[in-house]
Formats: structure tokens, C-alpha cells, sequence
């Protein structure tokens, strides 16, 4: 049985493992694909597909945007991107600066809280172009200004805590818009994580390819209710671990193994929509 992965974060964002490192654990668990997955970038897939390629796996460029429809936060994945696509570039380029300049003012908060933190050492310990709050904990931790990460979450940066900056977000419309444009394939995140289930309906309407029914985060009962809504919408079927490495306890890749007949189903309806593209040319 082939089996996939499509839900991984890196050292590009705010995961722990380099491309090199996770293939490597893709490749002693035995999977046949693994897509990579990372906030708001593609610079980390060539060289997750140059590690997937020495091991013998199959490589999906991917991204997770941020996204939202009406006020509910929605994270949307995008798969078979094409990386030297200028729009998507350009727009990426935009959510990373976003996400830069929220570093200056969650840093600002701590600063006014009394809490002595630079933004330089969590750029420094970020050391990419997509910082984010799991960055701001770990320098935290770092600093010796919190003794956990949990800690850094609980007093500061958890939603609606003193140094906690909402981001600012692209349109859930947008994003989908965003990622067909460069010939890619739109999925809904962890539907179960972000209670989006009403959501469905109106972004299936707006082009959405399709859900991620398998997460770690979901259960039995959850993912055979997604596979459901997917059947209803007519919605392709994702999944993946949403592995970190050790940014949250143990790496989690693994824990999902998407069968590879959704793999199959996915590069159809890719190649599909390319074809239409080339039609409309
Ligand atoms: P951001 O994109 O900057 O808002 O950060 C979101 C990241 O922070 C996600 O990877 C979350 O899993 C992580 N995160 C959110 N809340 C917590 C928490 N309480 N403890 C640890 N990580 C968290
Ligand atoms: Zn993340
Ligand atoms: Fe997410
Ligand atoms: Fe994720």
C-alpha cells in the first residue's frame, strides 16, 4: 500500500526540521509522497524535492495560506504550484512582509509588558522569511524570559493575551484565485481545527478543490464526517500529520497516511484543470 503525507512545515516557517531532515523521516517511514506545506512560502520545495528525489519519494510543491471568509479563519493549501509564478511570488512576498511587521509589534507589546525582548533575536532565531508566534515563543524560551513555550502562549501570545496581534489576512476568494492562477489545486486545512464547516459550501461554490478530512487533530468520527461532506461537494480528499518537527512535542509525521488513490485522484483533477487552462489560451 503507497501511502502520502500532505501536510509538512520546515525551517522556511515555523517548523524545526530542514527539508533534508524531514525526507529523511519520510523515507524510513516508508512513504511514497510527501507534499511540503509551509505558511506563506515555496522557498523551501526545491530543496524538499532534491531530498525527496535522493530517497526515492514523490514531491508535491505546496504552501498554507492564511486566509479568511467572513470574519472565520480559514487556512487554504495549495498543491502543484507553480514556483516562478510572479503573482503568487508577488502575494507571498506580501504576507511574509504582514507577517514581519506583526514580529515589530507582538516585540513591542512584551517591550510595554516590561518584558526585555528584541525583535533582531526572533529574526534572528527565525532565520526565514515567515516568522510567527511558535518564533516569538522560542526566543522567549531562549531569552530565559519564559521558562516554556506553553508559558510564552498562556501569559503573552495566546488569541486575546497582552502581546497576541491578530494577522492580517488575504480573502479565503483570493487565496483560492491565488493558487489556480499558478496552476494549483486549493484544499481547506484542518476544517475540524478551525470549525469551518459552514464555510464549505460557499468556497466548494468559489472554486475550492478540495478538504483535508485526515489531520492529527481529527478524530475517527470527524474525518469520516469530512469524507462525507467532500462526497456531498464533490470535493477532492486530502491528508496529513501538520508536522513541526519538535516544535510541539514529537515530530508527528506518520501519524497520517493518506492512501495513495487520493494522490492519483488529485494529479487527475490538476491535469484537468490544466488542460482548461491551455483551452482558454
Ligand atoms: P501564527 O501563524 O504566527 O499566528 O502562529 C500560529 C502557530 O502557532 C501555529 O503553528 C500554531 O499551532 C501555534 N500555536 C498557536 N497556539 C499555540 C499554543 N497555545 N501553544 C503552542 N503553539 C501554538
Ligand atoms: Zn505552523
Ligand atoms: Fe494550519
Ligand atoms: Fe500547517
Amino acid at each position: 500500500m503507497k501511502f502520502a503525507d500532505l501536510h509538512l512545515h520546515t525551517q522556511f516557517s515555523d517548523g524545526t526540521f530542514t527539508p533534508e531532515e524531514l525526507a529523511g523521516h519520510g523515507a524510513s517511514l516508508g512513504f511514497a509522497t510527501l507534499a511540503l506545506t509551509d505558511h506563506d512560502t515555496v522557498e523551501g520545495c526545491a530543496r524538499m524535492a532534491a531530498a525527496c528525489a535522493a530517497a526515492g519519494i514523490e514531491f508535491i510543491v505546496g504552501a498554507e495560506l492564511t486566509a479568511e471568509y467572513e470574519h472565520t479563519e480559514v487556512h487554504i493549501l495549495g498543491y502543484f504550484l507553480d514556483t516562478r509564478n510572479q503573482t503568487l511570488l508577488t502575494e507571498i512576498s506580501r504576507f511574509q512582509a504582514v507577517r514581519q511587521q506583526r514580529i515589530h509589534e507582538m516585540v513591542a507589546l512584551l517591550n510595554k509588558l516590561n518584558v526585555p525582548l528584541k525583535a533582531e533575536s526572533v529574526f534572528a532565531l527565525a532565520n526565514c522569511k515567515s516568522p510567527g508566534r511558535p518564533h516569538v515563543a522560542r526566543a522567549l524560551v531562549k531569552a530565559g524570559l519564559v521558562a516554556s513555550l506553553d508559558e510564552a502562549f498562556e501569559r503573552f501570545l495566546k488569541k486575546n493575551r497582552p502581546a497576541w496581534v491578530p494577522k492580517a489576512k488575504v480573502s479565503a476568494l483570493e487565496g483560492i484565485d491565488l493558487i489556480h492562477q499558478a496552476g494549483g489545486l486549493a484544499v481547506m486545512a484542518h476544517p475540524g481545527l478551525n470549525r469551518t464547516d459552514e464555510i464549505i459550501p460557499a468556497l466548494a461554490d468559489a472554486g475550492l478543490d478540495g478538504i483535508e478530512c485526515f489531520h492529527t487533530k481529527h478524530s475517527a468520527a470527524l474525518s469520516a464526517r469530512y469524507l462525507e461532506i467532500a462526497d456531498r461537494f464533490h470535493l477532492l480528499v486530502t491528508g496529513g500529520s501538520d508536522c513541526h518537527g519538535f516544535s510541539k512535542g514529537k515530530p508527528l509525521i506518520g501519524g497520517i497516511k493518506l492512501p495513495y488513490e487520493h494522490i492519483e485522484k488529485l494529479k487527475a483533477a490538476r491535469e484537468n484543470r490544466k488542460s482548461k487552462i491551455e483551452n482558454r489560451k
